[in-house]
């Protein structure tokens, strides 16, 4: 392996989160807007290219990669990449190969992705009601994902729920998912809402339900040990003592977690994004097209890894939405 990729901070980069497309066959309200114009074809990296720099990235030292979106599957020959990266499964150089998506493809593609390599996968699931998921989703259909999530275990892929928590939503509904995932052996994280994109007439404030209050609710109800384990990413965990359950909890605005930051994000159009909170990204789709070779890219690369913020500036507590980016999550990929 060529020198591994250390930040300004000394933190040494392990995880690379893909963005393989900026499509998706949802439109979840605090996600998109109903009428998003979608990047040109032309712009967006080509399978091969996706493989060329994601091999890079695992030649510096990336051991864990996530594949996102916009929603992965809906990216036409997504398995194409999905094989190629599973040769760096068998040569052991990565270590994990997980994606998380909507679930709306699974039940056609749960077996493909496991032969792939793929173990765990995250689906994102926001209520368990018909008429709550189709009005969240806009476009989504609470069987279909349920349909796609039973094909995922059956393929021994292991699930976890991510659930974003939305005030006034899903509040009622927090024990039933609980109940729900721990009666199928998963494990649940939910999401603090972070303020991404223009979504249209969406209330920020008023989708915001702080996970300091969702946690405090469930620990009336059951007894929750904090679990020392920590990704490199915004999550902690607990411990459900009654079920043995885990919980996560992600508050990016709440908690600052980027002492540990291990990560970085590449869009589907090749701009490396160093912090999920800020602006600041570089581009690493000119130097992959203008040579065959990887010298110029790893150049890039590692520059733009040299310019890794420290953290970053979310903030509610003034009642405004302080420190709000402009792209949406479906750019960078969550
Ligand atoms: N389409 C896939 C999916 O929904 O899982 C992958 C991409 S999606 C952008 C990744 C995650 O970001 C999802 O769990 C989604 O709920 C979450 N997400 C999207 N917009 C968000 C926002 N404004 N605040 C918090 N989480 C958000
Ligand atoms: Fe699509 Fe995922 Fe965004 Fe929902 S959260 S609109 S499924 S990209």
């Amino acid at each position: 392996m060529d020198t591994p990729l250390i930040d300004p901070f000394d933190r040494a980069i392990r995880y690379l989160r893909v963005s393989v497309t900026d499509r998706c066959d949802f439109r979840c309200v605090y996600c998109m807007s109903e009428n998003m114009t979608f990047l040109p074809k032309k712009d967006l990296l080509t399978l091969e290219e996706l493989d060329r720099l994601s091999s890079a990235f695992v030649r510096l030292g990336v051991e864990k990669l996530r594949i996102t979106g916009g929603e992965p599957l809906v990216r036409r020959d997504i398995l194409t990449y999905f094989r190629a990266m599973s040769r760096h499964l068998e040569t052991g150089a990565l270590k994990e190969l997980t994606l998380t998506t909507n679930g709306s493809q699974l039940e056609k593609y749960a077996v493909d992705l496991a032969a792939c390599g793929v173990r765990r996968i995250n689906v994102s699931l926001d209520t368990l009601d018909e008429a709550k998921f189709a009005q969240i989703t806009r476009w989504g259909r609470l069987p279909q994902v349920l349909r796609g999530i039973d094909a995922a275990q059956a393929a021994g892929l292991r699930v976890k729920i991510n659930t974003v928590a939305l005030k006034g939503f899903n509040e009622d509904e927090l024990f039933g998912l609980v109940d729900w995932c721990a009666s199928r052996d998963m494990d649940l994280t939910f999401i603090e809402v972070m303020p991404m994109g223009d979504i249209g007439n969406e209330d920020r404030l008023g989708q915001y339900w702080s996970l300091r209050d969702l946690r405090a609710t469930l620990a009336e109800r059951q007894t929750l040990t904090d679990l020392a384990e920590r990704s490199g990413g915004p999550a902690r965990y607990v411990r459900v003592d009654q079920t043995g359950q885990k919980i996560g909890f992600i508050t990016p605005l709440s908690h600052n977690f980027c002492e540990s930051c291990n990560r970085v994000r590449i869009t589907c159009t090749g701009e490396i994004y160093t912090c999920l909170g800020q602006e600041g990204h570089s581009d690493l789709r000119a130097p992959l097209r203008a040579s065959p070779d990887d010298a110029l890219l790893e150049t890039a690369i590692r520059a733009a890894i040299g310019l890794k913020p420290k953290g970053h500036d979310f903030d509610y507590s003034r009642q405004a939405v302080d420190g709000q980016v402009s792209r949406h999550m479906s750019h960078t990929g969550g």
